[in-house]
């Protein structure tokens, strides 16, 4: 894209109303001191806080705002995949609004990116901010996802990062509705580099996420990149089935040589609840890659535009958008 600008910062953002003045100004100081053509995509997600007119004010000031308003609340994944679409610069920047993500990093991921790097990724320093069980959980976490999956995530690497056109055009042609962008951002590869930068504290409000929608998040991210949960219970099969034989056969010799008795009532209960419990989260993890692919084959879009603002049609449909329009039209041509 020629015409576009060299930097786009896309902030999904939802309820973050009173963020957004100081989330700007800092911003504004930043983006002079780059001195390079930017636009800002604030996404509102589905807010019910006025953040939307206050992105509107903020726009009648600063026109290198451009807004898109999401139907509703799909989600900050959703969110940042329509920021991304909708971007047009040779870098694009991905950021959240509440200022935990501190504006003056992105001159250091700037920086590397001109060195030649493609994806320059944020590194939170500490997590201080987060809880203790929190703090916890994410560890634990990533230890099975590096367990389970092939894909390196970068501890404490989020969401806030810059990325080169390039990248950015790989990850607008995935098109899976599950979006787990911290291991898409790694799955795409790319030459890519950290920063390290300290996670402010949340200027307003607590975290939009709760402990129920980051389990689901996990859930999610490993479901996406590994199919050993459902190929697990095969083996597992096999290793209690094994057991039953060898165990069955030394029943056998038992009675035979000592003759039979009839204690074990106990031991035949744990067995089959043991059994049965086993079998149960055998068929709910197939459950939960049953689920998705049922998602998936819907080929529902990730996200639904109510309004978008400051983004002129036409030549800045987004690319996925128009392949899609083309797809359609040929569809209905008779004879194709
Ligand atoms: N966010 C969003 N949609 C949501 C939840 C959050 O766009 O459904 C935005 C939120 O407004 C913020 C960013 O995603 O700009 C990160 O959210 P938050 O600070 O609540 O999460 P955390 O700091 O715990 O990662
Ligand atoms: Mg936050």
């Amino acid at each position: 894209m020629p015409d576009g600008p060299t930097l786009s910062v896309v902030v999904p953002m939802r309820n973050e109303a009173k963020n957004l003045a100081r989330l700007h100004e800092r911003l504004c100081a930043v983006l002079a001191r780059l001195g390079e053509p930017a636009e800002i995509i604030c996404v509102d997600d589905g807010s019910t806080d006025g953040t939307l007119d206050m992105l509107r004010l903020l726009r009648a000031v600063d026109p290198r705002i451009k807004i898109l308003s999401l139907s509703r609340n799909f989600g900050k994944e959703a969110a940042l995949a329509a920021g991304l679409r909708y971007a047009r610069g040779r870098a694009v920047v991905l950021m959240d609004a509440d200022l935990q993500h501190p504006p003056e990093t992105i001159e250091r991921f700037v920086e590397l990116w001109r060195q030649g790097f493609e994806v320059v990724f944020g590194q939170r320093r500490d997590r201080r901010t987060d809880g203790v069980l929190r703090r916890w959980l994410s560890l634990a976490f990533y230890r099975l996802f590096a367990l389970l999956s092939q894909t390196d995530l970068p501890f404490g690497a989020g969401d806030f990062r810059l990325m080169d056109r390039k990248v950015v055009d790989a990850l607008n042609q995935l098109e899976e509705r599950t979006r787990f962008t911290k291991g898409l951002y790694s799955w795409v590869g790319f030459k890519q580099v950290g920063v390290s930068y300290d996670v402010g504290e949340r200027t307003d409000g607590g975290s939009r996420f709760s402990l129920l929608s980051l389990w689901r998040h996990a859930v999610d991210g490993i479901t996406a990149f590994s199919t050993i949960p459902l190929r697990v219970w095969s083996y597992l099969g096999l290793f209690v089935s094994a057991l039953a034989i060898a165990f069955g056969c030394w029943i056998l010799v038992r009675t035979l040589v000592w003759g039979a008795d009839l204690p074990g009532y106990p031991s035949i209960i744990v067995a089959i609840m043991l059994l049965s419990g086993v079998q149960l989260i055998g068929l709910g993890v197939l459950g939960e890659y049953l689920g998705r692919i049922f998602a998936e084959v819907k080929r529902r879009p990730l996200f639904i535009l109510r309004e978008q603002i400051g983004f002129d049609r036409g030549d800045h449909q987004p690319q996925a958008e128009r392949a899609e329009e083309l797809r359609t039209s040929s569809h209905a041509l008779p004879g194709s």
